[in-house]
């Protein structure tokens, strides 16, 4: 289990003065070079899932994979829910696995974006996750950027206690057309003024000038993808012309060219050669299981798979839980015969779960006056 707290990693990455590279995940071949990278140099590394990318491709499906990569991984890994829209998204990335969210209403005036993040940090923060927001506009291409100011800033970190604040000094989405303009004086003030972990977004072509005098400048987070994914993109489509040999002779040396793309990135961010100072300063991230086990005389099958069926609808809807596996013994004899694991997303979500409607109501209703041998714990997964 390599996951870490990521306001540790990132808050390491700041006090020391580099950044740690976040990549969004889009299949399973940039898993794997991502992975391969930050362990060939040593590097803490943030897998994100991008709520946008929902119109591409199942996200639930590869936040599977993901999630299974980081607990088999060397280095410190964190996972991020990247571009979310607001609540819902948040609450949907965290029963995914993330354990840091963005929530970004940029693109909306300074007061919704204020409310947005604000409901997100509330309830993430039950949750013992932390929240990064944007502030200004870092545009797609083809819209208008709009600048971070100092002021703004500082209200906006003290009215939403966001925790990390993505930018916005002259860069884009994707592809820059033209020089990008940085505005590093900005950066410094606001820097200067917030004192918290600040955040890159559109940081393909950036040069590596550009790159190591912006993190010095309080930038502890790169999302980096444009970048990546336009080389494995070129690639396919010399791959394509080449010959026709069937879909897999396609991804020829894509992982490998991903590979050498984000290395080199990880070389200039300064987060290559940490990861054992990040394991080392760092706390785990550890998921958690309640745990519920009790009988209930005279409930046939049925009315069980019924009540299994109403207690999984109601848990899965609270912040925090991610799964509800129930159990019935194989041996009749042994008492009790239902256990219950309710899969939290860490052991901080036990208290908001216990005191959510939702979960109170189930219990009432099921579990208060019927169930006989009741026993409940809660379990931190081993790091
Ligand atoms: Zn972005």
């Amino acid at each position: 289990m390599a996951l870490v707290k990521m306001q540790d990693m990132l808050h390491h990455a700041y006090n020391n003065k580099y950044a740690v590279g976040s990549f969004d995940i889009v299949n399973l071949d940039q898993l794997q070079s991502i992975m391969n990278a930050a362990e060939a140099c040593r590097a803490p590394v943030i897998l994100g899932l991008s709520e946008p990318h929902t119109d591409y491709f199942d996200l639930a499906l590869l936040a599977n994979a993901v999630e299974a990569a980081s607990r088999r991984s060397e280095v410190p890994v964190a996972i991020h829910y990247d571009h979310g829209s607001g609540i819902e998204g948040a609450v949907r990335g965290i029963n995914y696995g993330c354990n840091g969210v963005m929530v970004d209403a940029s693109h909306r005036s300074l007061e919704e974006n204020i409310t947005i993040t604000k409901e997100v940090v509330a309830m993430a923060h039950t949750c013992g996750i932390p929240v990064e927001a944007e502030l200004g506009y870092v545009p797609d291409s083809g819209d208008e950027l709009v600048f971070t100011t100092v002021d703004e800033a500082r209200g906006f970190v003290r009215l939403t206690g966001v925790d990390f604040l993505a930018v916005s000094i002259g860069t884009v989405h994707g592809r820059f057309s033209g020089k990008p303009q940085l505005d590093y004086p900005r950066l410094r003030h606001i820097n200067e003024a917030l004192q918290i972990p600040l955040v890159l977004h559109g940081s393909s072509g950036l040069n590596e000038d550009q790159l190591r005098r912006l993190i010095a400048n309080g930038i502890a987070k790169v999302n980096a993808f444009t970048s990546i994914t336009d080389r494995a993109a070129k690639l396919l489509r010399k791959n394509a012309r080449a010959k026709d040999e069937g879909y897999l002779k396609l991804f020829t040396d894509v992982r490998a060219e991903m590979e050498e793309e984000a290395t080199r990135l990880m070389r200039i961010w300064g987060c290559a050669g940490r990861a054992a100072e990040v394991f080392e300063q760092c706390d785990p991230w550890q998921p958690a299981i309640y745990e519920i086990r009790f009988n209930l005389p005279g409930t046939d099958a049925e009315e069980m798979a019924l009540i299994t069926r109403r207690g999984q609808q109601a848990l899965i809807q609270i912040p925090g839980v991610r799964a509800i596996k129930a159990g019935e013994s194989i041996n009749s004899n042994t008492a009790p015969r239902y256990c219950w694991q309710i899969q939290l997303a860490c052991a901080e979500v036990v208290e908001p779960l216990k005191q959510h409607p939702a979960f109170i109501n189930f219990t009432r209703r099921y579990l208060n006056d019927d169930a006989t041998d009741r026993t409940m714990a809660v379990y931190k997964e081993q790091a």
